[in-house]
């Protein structure tokens, strides 16, 4: 009875070959093999339920994953459906290896560098990336069907024949190759039934544990407990994404999320995503609070396939700044079976891309909306988010232009049209721009803020590391509005609206302070201007333009690709403020030396207000506060 033959593979062994190209990922021979055993009992359920089966099919359909160190085994056991020997013959030998076949006809012929996809769907034959041979023993639910056993040592030939096994449903015994003893363990086991199999919804047992339950009272009247030993259940069958929102409380969410992150923070807020039409796809999305690091909230947000853990590099499903968010997705429709860059071609995940950014722009616009206080709180965490939303996709600035908020210094916010309306009036230029005033560290740029709050302008913080590509933004969509760092020239010059203040100095008087400070500063990067600043603003301002700020600001942070003003030294402008006392004290001056004395005076001045001066130059600059003081 015993029948043995070949598996039609045109190639004499191809279980080295897929281990070696696969070795990165072995431990998901058991994703597989467990994902296998719970379509098996789904469609035992569906059967039953379509009244195909006359027999109850009992309530115990749970799985089983043993291991036994000594025989060197892993056995995963299921109560599903089974097979016959046919079955076996067509499901087994044919398909199962026609896609080992279909593998190797792709990569046989490229070397080592072809990358093979991470989450290729391997099915069944992935056990033999960790054994050296399989078993299966298994009885179909159908009438009178009989066990069979087929076996097979990883090259192409393999042997069927009868088995005893009473009951319906299949085992899968793999014998684990020398060279992946390492699964042989019950922590890695456990390990790698959490990461993948968490959520399946089938229960899967793996050993047993100790509980304590309640066992009467004592002589005393004491609650008693005593220890049984029960099922060790390791996963969550009904998982809190895919059921329906109307049944959850926040606390769910909350507790669902500890369970996805123990160490980190409460969320913000979360949106419950579920579709089916035109695609499927269910999960959870949570909004971290991503303060100022991004890089290290990446690889947050799980992808699931029917509950099956695929992978947490959701970098072609999700879009960019949404990767930030943490959280599951759960779509049978996304392909993982395929390679990532036809992923990204593919139209369900273009779908499901345009999807999820939209809901996030939603409960954005809904929680702005209903409650605009607490919108504002949490603004300092979302903040970098939405900017980073509306820079890097058009679809969600749109959206989000009337949701994103500007924050001024006296922690005030505004959304960008409030913004407008607020400084129209006393901040738009000769030009008819708009001039949106902002400082990026209030503290250094305080000398510069005062400046400009006496002359009645408004200033914005903008203090996060995506600020300087937000702002370039908002300039490209905002019509004739300039955003200018208030450092970037003398209060008046910021927001030029030609007023003139008269100078107290003629052309000549002008040219010589020029020459002086020139001869003082010594720094063919400092450029000296004399202007008629208000007699009460410094005597020296030393500013740098907004565009160069900007352009250095840009290649700092890698992007805007102007890496050449990366090594460029820094350029000033040095405003001498005419109309100063101290600017006629210069002036007045009997010798050069004393002229060139206070000019370094004022400069340094500058520098100080502006937290440049440090070393010897501010040594330097003491010393000659001290001897001006005593004179
Ligand atoms: P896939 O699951 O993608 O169809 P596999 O190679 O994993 O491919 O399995 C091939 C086929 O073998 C399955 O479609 C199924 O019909 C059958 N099979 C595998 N495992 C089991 C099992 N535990 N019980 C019943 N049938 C199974």
């Amino acid at each position: 009875m015993k029948e043995s033959g070949t598996i039609s593979i045109h190639s004499e062994n191809i279980f080295p070959i897929i281990k070696k190209f696969l070795y990165s990922d072995h431990e998901i021979f058991l994703r597989e093999l467990v994902a296998n055993a719970v379509d098996a009992t789904q469609k035992l359920k569906r059967l039953s339920a379509l009244g195909e089966i006359p027999d109850d099919i009992g309530d115990d359909l749970k799985i089983e994953v043993e291991f036994d160190k000594k025989k060197k085994t892993i056995t995963i056991k299921d109560k599903g459906i089974g097979m016959t020997a046919e079955e076996i013959k067509k499901y087994i030998n044919q398909i199962a290896f026609s896609g080992a076949e279909e593998f190797l006809e792709k990569y046989k012929d490229k070397g080592e560098e072809q990358q093979i996809i991470g989450f290729f769907g391997l099915g069944f034959y992935s056990a033999f990336m960790v054994a050296d041979k399989v078993e299966i023993i298994t009885k179909s639910y159908q009438k009178g069907a009989a066990a069979a056993h087929w076996e097979c040592d990883g090259s192409t030939g393999f042997t069927i024949k009868p088995a005893k096994r009473k009951d319906r449903g299949t085992d899968v015994i793999l014998h684990i190759a020398k060279d992946s003893e390492e699964f042989l363990d019950e922590f890695r086991l456990k390990g790698i039934l959490d990461k993948h199999c968490k959520f399946l919804p089938v229960e899967i047992k793996f050993g047993t544990k100790d509980e304590y339950v309640p066992d009467g009272k004592d002589k005393d009247g004491k609650e008693k407990t005593k220890k049984v030993t029960v099922d060790n259940i390791i996963n969550n069958t009904r998982p809190l994404w895919v059921k329906p929102p109307s049944e959850l409380k926040d606390e769910d969410y909350l507790a669902f999320y500890k369970d996805l992150y123990p160490f980190a923070e409460d969320p913000l807020f979360w949106i419950h995503l579920n579709v089916d039409y035109p695609f499927n796809l269910t999960g959870v999305l949570y909004f971290p609070r991503i303060k100022k690091d991004i890089e290290i909230q990446r690889n947050k947000i799980q992808l699931y396939s029917r509950q099956v853990f695929i992978t947490d590099e959701v970098k072609d499903v999700v879009p960019e700044f949404l990767q930030l968010l943490h959280g599951v997705i759960d779509s049978p429709d996304i392909p993982l079976n395929v390679s990532r860059s036809f992923l990204q071609s593919d139209s369900n995940v273009k779908k499901i891309n345009g999807y999820i950014t939209k809901k996030v722009a939603d409960k954005l616009a809904g929680l702005f909306k209903n409650d605009r206080q607490a919108y504002e709180a949490k603004w300092d965490d979302i903040g970098l988010f939405v900017k980073y939303g509306m820079i890097s996709e058009e679809k969600f600035y749109e959206k989000a232009k009337d949701f994103a908020l500007f924050k001024n210094l006296e922690g005030k916010y505004f959304t960008l049209e409030e913004y407008k309306k607020k400084v129209e009036k006393t901040q738009t230029d000769k030009d008819k721009n708009v001039v949106y005033l902002y400082a990026t560290e209030p503290a250094k740029q305080d000398t510069f803020i005062r400046s400009v709050k006496n002359k009645g302008y408004d200033v914005l913080v903008f203090d996060s590391i995506i600020d300087s590509h937000f702002i370039n933004l908002l300039e490209e969509r905002l019509e004739k509005v300039q955003l200018k760092r208030v450092d970037a020239d003398t209060a008046d010059k910021l927001i030029d609206k030609d007023d003139k203040v008269d100078s107290v100095l003629g052309e000549d008087d002008e040219k010589k302070v020029k020459e002086v400070f020139e001869k003082a500063i010594a720094d063919p990067n400092m450029t000296v201007n004399v202007a008629s600043l208000p007699v009460d603003e410094m005597p020296v301002v030393i500013t740098m333009s907004e565009f160069m700020r900007r352009m250095k600001d840009m290649a700092a942070t890698g992007g805007g690709g102007f890496p050449m003003m990366g090594g460029m030294p820094d350029q000033y402008n040095v405003t001498v403020n005419a109309n100063h006392p101290i600017t006629q004290k210069i002036l007045a001056a009997k010798t050069a030396k004393k002229k060139e004395t206070l000019a370094k005076q004022a400069f340094d001045l500058a520098l100080l207000s502006q937290d440049m001066l440090s070393g010897n130059k501010l040594s330097e600059f003491i010393e000659r506060s001290v001897k001006i003081i005593a004179k």
